[in-house]
């Protein structure tokens, strides 16, 4: 089935018979058990509930993972799957990750005895040059957040198969609808399900996808276990976000490719960060290894008064954290999303005070690109 028709059909319900067209919100923390040593495959929330089963379900499928797991939300999904490794195990990361992960792995994994090397994945021989007996896997972000780097998937699955490690891909940037990780060579999945899966800046989840079954059960003894499932009710508004994911990216990904074209010839703006742009580093790859762009832009202003002055000014486009819903979002990467990352660390990769990023939203192009004139001007 195409992923399209499988966002709207994905669920395999089969638990109730009133011909709901929608999956039911089972509310219920407890399940009755038919009698002693019986269970009706549901026994308590936080092991399986019958609407995070059905969300489960269609993330595996969009991912083509064996499984799925939802967790309350995507830095709770990346804490769990910490709990794979244990002291003295290296992983070699991308070194422009999301700040939260950095911050996860920073400071709580390596106090727990892990240890990292933060490379640039988008070099493949500077990931060859990290591999030590030590090393358990690598995880990277494709394209980066927020400088936009692109990292061959299947060039890196090529080491981790070599080396005997396992591959892990944030894919929350294109998501499943532009690309899947697991067809080139990705062990496991991460979402932040906040984002383009949600689309609709309301909720928050993550979802860890495995390739294999051996893989969930490790993952499903760590999620019953440490606790951080998604409830009932934000299941149900995922599942509900997700029937709408293929127009969302679509549209999204074409009023990005035109504030682009516009902002690449504004005065102001001296670059534009964009994986569709032919002369990016990444675009040859990215067209090898996604169906799409996505709709994530980063871009350099001239100057730090101007950067402020389009964070004051703007009214349509709204300064705030996050990405990937309907809201066109702006936000600056040195003051939020990487304020923990160390100062040095952040500006050797070019997260300045001119460097801002968009989540380019649903609505009228030409009503954002006006906002964004007069808020420039
Ligand atoms: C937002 C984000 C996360 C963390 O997800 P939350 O749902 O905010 O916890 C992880 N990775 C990437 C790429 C993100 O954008």
């Amino acid at each position: 089935m195409n992923i399209t028709t499988l966002c709207i059909h994905g669920a395999e319900d089969n638990t109730h018979c009133t011909g709901s067209i929608t999956v039911p919100i089972y509310q219920a923390a407890t399940f009755v058990h038919p009698g002693v040593g019986e269970s009706t495959g549901y026994d308590y929330s936080r092991l399986q509930n019958p609407t995070r089963e059905q969300l489960e379900k269609i993330v595996a499928k969009l991912e083509k993972g064996a499984d799925a797991l939802a967790f309350s939300t995507g830095m709770a999904a990346i804490g769990a799957l910490m709990e794979l490794f244990k002291i003295e195990d290296h992983i070699i990361v991308s070194d422009d990750l999301y700040g939260g992960t950095h911050r996860l792995f920073h400071y709580i994994s390596m106090k727990n005895g892990l240890s990292f090397s933060f490379v640039d994945t988008s070099d493949v021989s500077e990931v060859i040059k990290q591999v030590k007996k030590e090393t358990k896997a690598i995880y990277i972000e494709t394209p980066t957040n927020p400088m936009m780097q692109v990292t061959d998937i299947a060039a890196i699955s090529k080491i981790a198969k070599e080396n005997n490690l396992l591959l892990i891909v944030d894919n929350t940037f294109l998501t499943p609808y532009f690309q899947n990780p697991i067809d080139l060579g990705a062990d496991i999945v991460i979402h932040s399900g906040t984002k383009y899966l949600s689309g609709h800046n309301d909720t928050l989840s993550g979802f860890i996808v495995t390739k294999t079954e051996e893989l969930s059960e490790k993952l499903r003894f760590i999620h019953k276990t440490t606790g951080a499932c998604l409830s009932p009710f934000d299941s149900w508004l995922m599942i509900r976000g997700i029937k709408t994911l293929a127009v969302r990216m679509e549209k999204q990904q074409e009023n990005a490719m035109y504030l682009v074209n516009w902002l690449t010839h504004h005065p102001k703006i001296q670059s534009v960060y964009y994986v569709g742009l032919p002369s990016h580093p990444g675009y040859e790859i990215s067209k090898k290894q996604a169906r799409g762009f996505g709709s994530m832009i980063s871009f350099k202003v001239d100057s730090e008064d101007t950067a402020i002055q389009l964070l004051n000014r703007v009214k349509l486009v709204l300064y705030a954290e996050s990405l990937g819903g309907v809201e066109t979002l702006i936000t600056y990467p040195m003051l939020q999303t990487h304020a923990d990352v160390p100062k040095e660390k952040r500006e050797a990769k070019g997260i300045d005070e001119r460097l801002l990023r968009l989540s380019v939203g649903l609505e009228n192009i030409h009503d954002i690109i006006v906002d964004l004139q007069q808020a420039l001007s």
